[in-house]
């Protein structure tokens, strides 16, 4: 599973780097960005599936291969 986050959708609420800091970090302005190049480690594609469906912009979307 691999996740992106869409830059210009995303609104800086952080509130993804808060459920998910090993999916996501968050630069200076708070704006979100996928770690591992997106790459869901596994065990965790729940809480990718947390993260999409907490976001209130719509921002963080499944990448299909
Ligand atoms: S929850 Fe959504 S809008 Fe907020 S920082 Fe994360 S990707 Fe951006």
């Amino acid at each position: 599973m691999r996740i992106k986050v869409d830059r210009d959708k995303c609104e800086g609420h952080s509130r993804c780097y808060s459920l998910a800091p090993d999916l996501v970090d968050v630069d200076d302005l708070g704006n979100a960005f996928e770690l591992n190049g997106g790459e869901v480690p596994a065990g965790l594609n729940d809480r990718a599936q947390l993260i999409i469906d907490n976001c209130p912009e719509f921002a963080i979307e499944i990448v299909e291969d």
